[in-house]
């Protein structure tokens, strides 16, 4: 299948070469059709699967044909950063056909606000916004949302994670009933098939490989204790031979640590996380981008909707917090079909969650002997009960951390 297969306008399909997309990926096989027929449509897909794009593409097609005044689609997501980077997307792929998008996100100051409103009062085709922000926009009455055909909810699962339920509630309640509406999801918990049964109208649904990393992710674990965690990061990261870095931590306390230690050791990093204004992690990832910084550590926050090309390694330096954000955290490199490297390190606590990735993905994550200046690491042991720091919970899994 091509992208030709679609009968795209002209100037969409020129946006999409722009883009350098040579063919669709899977999800964009199979959504694209369904959502060009006027379906509702559930998708259960990750990110790094092109899911953005089949979403968006459709949309700019329907929008094309209609008249420019209204605001024609609403596109709900979790984090400001996955609501610019789906703006970056609508601006690469309506370059030529000439569509008008605003990204509506909280955070930064009174005139970016101000900004935010003007241009929504003065009629865009698309807005992507975050669910706060758009409810304090709704308040104050100035956008319009009576003439939205389209709904699209990005990253469901992480919306509602947050704790965004009763905003997107109050927020679909100002949209026509009569509108077409898709769910894209990582997962599929039974709190996103109810918020499914009660906004969408028979849809169809898609199933991408769930929760598959892609295939050209070199994946990798050092059994590895606290103690030897920093020679073992500051070997590899000092070896050459990666250029751009993402390092995840779970816990903003641990990611500003671990910043101030490889600063100390001469590596050129910075920390990503919730207490940096918003220009400032703006800065950051332009910076990243643009190979300025070759060194990133961020929260679970970082994982999703990071879209940079040409990372060439990942280090989990404690397995993440819930297995799904495994394959967010790695699924930032090999983004569509290159190759990178994902490297875990896994402490004797963290031994069962990561048998537990392991389950998930269905394969065992090669082993990598420590370097012989470290001393042996621990013994594999998942099923050794040990004393958990998160045992006063019933789950297997800690809350999430505060990103
Ligand atoms: P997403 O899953 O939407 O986050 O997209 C992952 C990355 O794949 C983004 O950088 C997209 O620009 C890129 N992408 C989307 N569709 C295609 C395609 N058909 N061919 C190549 N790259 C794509």
């Amino acid at each position: 299948m091509t992208f030709k297969d679609f009968n795209f306008d002209a100037q969409l399909f020129e946006g999409v070469q722009s883009m350098g997309y040579l063919k669709p990926t899977p999800i964009q096989e199979q959504a694209i059709p369904i959502i060009l027929d006027n379906k509702d449509l559930i998708a259960c897909a990750q990110t790094g699967t092109g899911k953005t794009a089949s979403y968006l593409l459709p949309l700019l097609q329907q929008i094309s044909k209609t008249d420019k005044v209204f605001t024609k689609a609403l596109v709900l997501a979790p984090t400001r950063e996955l609501a610019q980077q789906i703006d970056q997307q609508v601006e690469g792929l309506a370059y030529f056909a000439g569509i008008s998008s605003i990204a509506v996100y909280g955070g930064g100051d009174g005139m970016i606000y101000e900004q935010q409103r003007r241009a929504m009062a003065d009629g865009v085709d698309i807005i992507i916004a975050t669910p706060g922000r758009l409810i304090a926009h709704l308040s104050s009455g100035v956008i319009k949302l009576e003439h939205v055909q389209y709904l699209v909810l990005d990253e469901a699962d992480r919306m509602l994670d947050m704790g965004f339920y009763d905003d997107l509630i109050r927020i679909i309640n100002f949209l026509p009933a009569n509108r077409q509406t898709l769910l894209f999801s990582a997962t599929m918990p039974s709190k996103i098939r109810k918020l499914a049964n009660t906004i969408l109208k028979n849809p169809e649904q898609i199933n991408i490989a769930l929760s598959q990393p892609a295939i050209g992710i070199l994946q990798q674990v050092y059994m590895t204790f606290d103690h030897q965690k920093i020679k073992l990061i500051t070997g590899l990261l000092k070896s050459g031979d990666f250029k751009s870095v993402l390092i995840f931590a779970s816990r903003k306390e641990t990611v500003k640590e671990l910043n101030k230690t490889l600063r100390r050791e001469g590596v050129n990093a910075e920390a990503f996380h919730s207490d940096l204004e918003q220009e400032q992690r703006e800065t950051l990832l332009r910076q990243f981008k643009s190979r300025q910084l070759p060194v990133i550590i961020g929260t679970d926050v970082l994982s999703r909707g990071i879209d940079v090309e040409g990372i060439s390694l990942i280090i989990n330096f404690d397995v993440p917090p819930d297995p799904e954000d495994y394959i967010h955290r790695i699924g930032r490199t090999a983004r569509a079909e290159t190759t990178g490297t994902a490297i875990t390190f896994v402490n004797e606590r963290d031994q069962k969650k990561f048998s537990f990735i392991e389950s998930l993905i269905g394969r065992e994550i090669e082993r990598i002997p420590l370097p012989a200046e470290l001393g042996e690491g621990p013994v594999y042991q998942p099923e050794l009960k040990r004393k958990s720091p998160f045992k006063k919970r019933k789950q297997p899994w800690p809350k999430k951390a505060s990103a």
